[in-house]
C-alpha cells in the first residue's frame, strides 16, 4: 500500500515508526527504574465458586504506576521487561507480594483462599523458579496448597527437560499447577498428561461468544466434560454476564472470573470485598 501511494506514504510510515522507536527507548529506560522504584504493583482479581457462593481466591495481575502515564496495563510492558531480561525480577516481585497479600488474608480469618500467579516461561526455562517458590514461601509464611502458579500453553509445547525439573519441583511442594488461557495454543492432551495440573483456565476468547457462537459452544462444553473426567478443576475466565454464568453452571463449571465478579483490584479494595455477600451469583442461582 505505501508503495502504490507513493514517497509521501512512505515518508509518513518513517516518521511514525520514529516516533514509535523513541516511545519504546523511554519506556525501556522508564521501566527498569519503575523496578526499583517500586511503581509496579500487583492487583487482585476475584476468582468465585458459585455452588458455595464464595470467593476462593484471585489472580494476581502485575500492572505499572506510571507517574505520567497513569496505570499501565501487562500487556504493554511485560513483552519489553521480557526482552531487555527485567521480567526475573519482575516475576520474584510479583510472586513475592501476592504471597505476602494472601498470608494477610489468611491471618485475618479468610482460610483456604489461594492466589494464582501468571508466571513468564522464562521464569521456567532458566530461572530455578521452584527454588524461588520455595524461598518466597518461607519468607511470607504462605502454606504451599495457597499457591497456584499459571503456566501458558507455549511453554508446554517446548520440549526441555527443565521445564519437568521446575514444574515437577513446584508441584511436589504442593503448590497447584494451573493452564492458563487454554484453547489459545497449541498444546496436546499428552501435554496435559505429562505434567501434574490441577486447574485449566479457559480463555476468555471462549467465553466472550459462548452464547452467540455454535463452535465456541461445542468447544467450551467439551473442554469442560474433559477436564471433569481428568480430575481438573476449571476456571472460566472473562466472564462478564449473568447469562454466560447461567449457561457456564449448566456445563458443571464450577470456578469463574470476570468482571460480573470484580475486575483486578488494588489489595486494601480485594480485602474488603472478601466476606460481603456474592449478589452477582445470587442473582443466577438464587
Ligand atoms: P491472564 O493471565 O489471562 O489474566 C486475565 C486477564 O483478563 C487480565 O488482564 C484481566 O484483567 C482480564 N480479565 C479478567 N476478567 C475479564 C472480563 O470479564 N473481561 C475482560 N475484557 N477482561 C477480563 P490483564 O491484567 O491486562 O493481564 C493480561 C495478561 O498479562 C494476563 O492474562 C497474563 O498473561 C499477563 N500478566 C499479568 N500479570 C502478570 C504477571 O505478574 N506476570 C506475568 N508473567 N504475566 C502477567
Ligand atoms: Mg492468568
Ligand atoms: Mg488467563
Ligand atoms: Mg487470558
Amino acid at each position: 500500500r505505501a508503495k502504490e501511494n507513493g514517497r509521501n506514504t512512505y515518508q509518513f510510515y518513517t516518521a511514525e515508526m520514529n516516533a514509535e522507536a523513541v516511545n519504546r527507548l523511554m519506556l525501556e529506560t522508564d521501566l527498569r527504574r519503575a523496578v526499583e522504584q517500586g511503581e509496579l504493583v500487583v492487583h487482585f482479581q476475584p476468582v468465585v465458586d458459585a455452588a458455595a457462593r464464595a470467593v476462593t481466591g484471585a489472580e494476581a495481575l502485575v500492572r505499572w504506576r506510571h507517574p505520567q502515564r497513569g496505570l499501565v496495563a501487562p500487556g504493554e510492558f511485560l513483552p519489553i521487561a521480557e526482552e531487555i531480561g527485567l521480567i526475573q525480577d519482575i516475576g520474584r516481585m510479583v510472586l513475592r507480594t501476592a504471597c505476602a497479600e494472601a498470608a494477610a488474608w489468611r491471618a485475618a480469618g479468610f482460610e483456604g483462599l489461594t492466589v494464582s500467579v501468571n508466571i513468564a516461561d522464562r521464569q521456567v526455562t532458566t530461572g530455578r523458579l521452584h527454588v524461588v517458590v520455595n524461598e518466597v514461601l518461607a519468607e511470607t509464611g504462605l502454606p504451599a496448597e495457597a499457591l497456584a502458579v499459571e503456566v501458558g500453553e507455549s511453554l508446554l509445547v517446548r520440549d526441555l527437560p527443565i521445564i519437568d525439573e521446575v514444574l515437577g519441583g513446584i508441584s511436589a511442594q504442593g503448590v497447584k499447577l494451573v493452564i492458563d488461557d487454554f484453547g489459545t495454543g497449541y498444546s496436546s492432551l499428552q501435554h496435559l498428561r505429562r505434567f501434574p495440573f490441577r486447574t485449566l483456565k479457559l480463555d476468555r476468547s471462549f467465553v466472550r461468544d459462548v452464547l452467540q457462537d455454535a463452535e465456541d459452544k461445542v468447544l467450551v462444553e467439551t473442554v469442560i466434560a474433559m477436564a471433569r473426567k481428568l480430575g481438573l478443576s476449571v476456571v472460566a475466565e472473562g466472564v462478564e454476564t449473568a447469562a454466560q454464568l447461567d449457561w457456564l453452571l449448566g456445563q458443571y463449571c464450577d470456578l469463574f472470573q470476570g468482571f460480573l465478579f470484580g475486575r483486578p483490584l488494588p489489595p486494601e479494595e480485594f480485602r474488603a470485598l472478601l466476606g460481603r455477600p456474592l449478589r452477582e451469583v445470587e442473582a443466577v442461582i438464587g
